[in-house]
């Protein structure tokens, strides 16, 4: 079967031939349809994040996929069901966190991440995976079924910044999205369109001609400029807003997130920065979030029930937009254009097989 690895940091991903695997038993055999790409994938092709499966000379990408199981192998599944498969896997049987089907929360060592770190991913013609791990969509969502990896790590963001505000009455009204890419776009777009804030603001560093840009005031956000108003005036030029979502990497919207921020207001960080050093005043940041009871949080990943809310939200996403999302799927013979695309197209994945 044909399969796109890359070895990190040393080439461009490749079209591959891997023998079709055989499922273990618990393990379906999927047939992939579709398999998105975001930030994470350019950051393991250059070779800055993730790892090697042991043994392995490169790596099979892909972390955001839909397929239909092709063989059920004696598990619950049916034939011909469509299915998300998630992303963490445990690397030996004793693993507090996955027997209480928290893997998001592993500390690193305790997981392995197909298409990232250390277990091959999901582009490939077929996947084998246990069949706790592969979540059923419905047929009629199936071919937007990659963007249920990206929904759900915003599912698994939004539940932290909720759970850490609980202790007390918070009615947020107004959020922040730090970040133009796919993360923050979709996000922009549960913002809107399933928890229908009053206001919403989306910060990048685009000309306002950009797509990107008109797609933020299409759904309904302000966009801010970074140029011309970093994230931590938006107090001043916009409002203090009750949540910031930070999804651009860069390392200064950690700090500037505190000052962006209303009193009682929580941010989460989901950026996965190089290491940077710049000054920051910390004593003003330390009081800030003291005084005004603010909360910062960071996130990574997500489990199994946040991949359930996700296709929940994906229904409730305006056709519109996901049409937009979808512009950027390529077939196989043409994959190194998903990796290539330009900045115009907001999302891209690739088609192995039709829907
Ligand atoms: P992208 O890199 O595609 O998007 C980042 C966006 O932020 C780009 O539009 C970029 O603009 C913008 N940006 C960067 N710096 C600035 C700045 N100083 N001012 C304004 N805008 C800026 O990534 P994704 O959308 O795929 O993901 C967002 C981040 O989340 C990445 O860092 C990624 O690694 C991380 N991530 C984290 C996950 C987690 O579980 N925590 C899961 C998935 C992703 P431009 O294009 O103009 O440079
Ligand atoms: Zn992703």
């Amino acid at each position: 079967m044909k399969a796109i690895a890359v070895d990190p940091g040393a080439g461009e991903p490749a079209l591959v031939e891997r023998p079709r695997p055989d499922p273990e038993p618990g393990e379906a055999l999927v047939r992939t349809l579709r398999v998105g790409i975001d930030g994470t994938d350019h950051e393991v092709i250059a070779g800055h994040h993730g790892d090697l499966p042991a043994g392995a000379d490169d790596l099979v990408l892909g972390h955001e996929a839909v397929g239909i199981v092709e063989d059920p192998n004696g598990t619950a599944l049916e034939p011909g069901q469509f299915v998300v498969p998630t992303v963490r896997r445990r690397p030996d049987d004793s693993n507090e966190f996955f027997e209480r089907g928290e893997p998001d929360m592993a500390p690193s060592g305790e997981y392995v991440e197909r298409g990232i770190v250390g277990a091959h991913g999901f582009m490939a013609e077929y996947f084998t995976s246990p069949a706790e791990y592969l979540v059923p969509i419905p047929a009629e969502l199936a071919a937007l079924g990659f963007l249920v990896e990206p929904i759900s790590i915003t599912e698994k963001a939004l539940e932290h910044a909720v759970a850490s505000r609980s202790a007390f009455e918070w009615d947020p009204e107004s959020a922040l999205v730090l970040g133009n890419g796919p993360l923050g776009l979709i996000t922009l777009a549960m913002f809107e369109s399933v928890l229908e804030f009053d206001r919403t603001y989306c910060l990048g560093r685009r000309d306002r001609s950009h797509p990107t840009v008109k797609l933020v005031s299409e759904l309904g956000g302000t966009y801010v400029d970074s140029r011309e108003t970093p994230a931590s005036e938006i107090p001043a030029e916009h409002e203090a807003v009750d949540l910031v979502y930070e999804a651009t990497g860069h390392a200064k919207h950690a700090f500037e997130t505190v000052e962006a921020l209303a009193p009682n207001g929580v941010g989460v960080l989901l950026g996965v920065p190089e290491p940077w050093e710049f000054e920051v005043d910390g004593g003003r940041l330390h009081r800030e979030l003291v005084l005004h009871n603010k909360a910062l949080l960071g996130t990574v990943n997500s489990h199994r029930g946040h991949f359930e809310a996700a296709i929940d939200t994906l229904a409730q996403l305006p056709d519109w937009f996901t049409e937009e999302l979808t512009s950027g799927v390529y077939d196989l013979e043409n994959y190194q254009d998903a990796f290539d695309a330009g900045d115009d197209v907001v999302k891209t994945a690739i088609e192995f097989d039709a829907v």
